[in-house]
């Protein structure tokens, strides 16, 4: 595939998306039409920060447009934990809510682990409840988290068949290194999880056909890291500062290089992070079905 004169092929995020949040919005039909449900995603927002309010906005256009119910919860950030804690309860016994999300991060005086364990596994749309986390790791049915779940849906795109490739993830949060990981193992690819303590990183990263990098710094995986044909998938969004003062957003990996080595490459922006929200969506109707116990489509489970 890969092509000296053209570099690799981009792996469209926002076509990718824009597909995925097609087969969520007719999937909302169906079970709108034959089974009389809707399905609704509650996004709870505490504080001010203008990032996560921008988040959560799209969230719930996104969540309306798909057809489903929006059901939003901005709290002051003096909120108690107490209170955020009721008001999960509500959500949890809700039977309009099928999905939950606790837009982080959460001010300090609260503890974002006693609230992410409040809420339902089974309408944890994050999959970030331990028991989904574990689920996951123990190749269970859980919720798997959005952005490591849209990375899986276009690696697979672009490789069907994942088994016995040598695969790094560059990074290992819980939000996205580690779940990655266990979705790589899952498809029985050789895993490796490097991190700050990593040593020789671009040695490590030579060896893969697929390199997934969640790491927040800007371009820091180089081209000649890259084995020649590798798939690279770029997690990062970081916003750097140009010198004409204006800012642009750049992956972890330098995109210019990596794309003459690889065979395939997500850009950013316009990669993976397109695919989050759609992945939320559908992580939505996914937890809708499986509470009323009603059968999903090949490839929805
Ligand atoms: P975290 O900061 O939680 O984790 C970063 C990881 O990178 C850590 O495991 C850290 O290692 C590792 N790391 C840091 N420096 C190095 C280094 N020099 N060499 C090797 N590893 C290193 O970040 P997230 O996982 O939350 O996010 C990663 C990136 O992905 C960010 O740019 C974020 O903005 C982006 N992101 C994008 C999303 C999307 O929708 N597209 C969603 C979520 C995140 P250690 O554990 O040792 O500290």
């Amino acid at each position: 595939m890969n092509d000296s004169n053209t570099g690799a092929a981009l792996i469209d995020g926002k076509a990718f998306s824009a597909n995925l949040v097609a087969q969520v919005a007719e999937r909302v039909r169906a079970l709108r039409d034959d089974h009389h449900l809707t399905p609704g995603l509650a996004v709870v927002l505490v504080g001010e920060d203008p990032a996560s309010q921008v988040y959560v906005r799209n969230k719930h256009k996104r969540t309306v447009e798909a057809g489903m119910r929006s059901f939003e919860h901005t709290l002051d950030a003096s909120v108690t934990e107490a209170e955020l804690l009721t008001l999960i309860g509500g959500l949890n016994d809700d039977p309009e809510v099928h999905g939950i999300l606790v837009q982080l991060p959460l001010p300090r005086h609260i503890d974002a682990g006693k609230v992410i364990e409040a809420i339902r596994p089974d309408k944890d749309v994050d999959g970030f409840h331990p028991w989904n986390v574990g689920m996951l790791a123990s190749g269970g049915r859980g919720m798997v988290p959005c952005t490591p779940l849209g990375c899986m849906m276009m690696l697979k795109d672009r490789v069907p068949d994942l088994s016995g490739k040598r695969a790094i993830v560059v990074g290992r949060s819980n939000i996205v290194g580690k779940p990655m990981a266990h979705l790589l193992l899952a498809e029985n690819c050789t895993v490796t999880i490097a991190h700050s303590r990593t040593r020789d990183l671009p040695d490590e990263v030579r060896r893969a056909d697929i390199v997934v990098a969640a790491v927040g710094r800007p371009e820091m995986v180089r081209g000649d890291w890259i084995k020649p044909g590798a798939v690279v998938i770029d997690v990062g969004i970081n916003r750097v500062v140009l010198p004409d003062g204006k800012t642009r957003l750049v992956g972890d990996v330098q995109f210019e290089e990596a794309r003459k080595v690889a065979s395939a490459i997500t850009p950013v922006p316009g990669g993976v992070g397109p695919m989050t929200i759609a992945c939320l969506l559908r992580n939505t109707v996914v937890a809708a079905a499986r509470q009323h116990r009603i059968a999903l489509p090949d490839g929805w489970e």
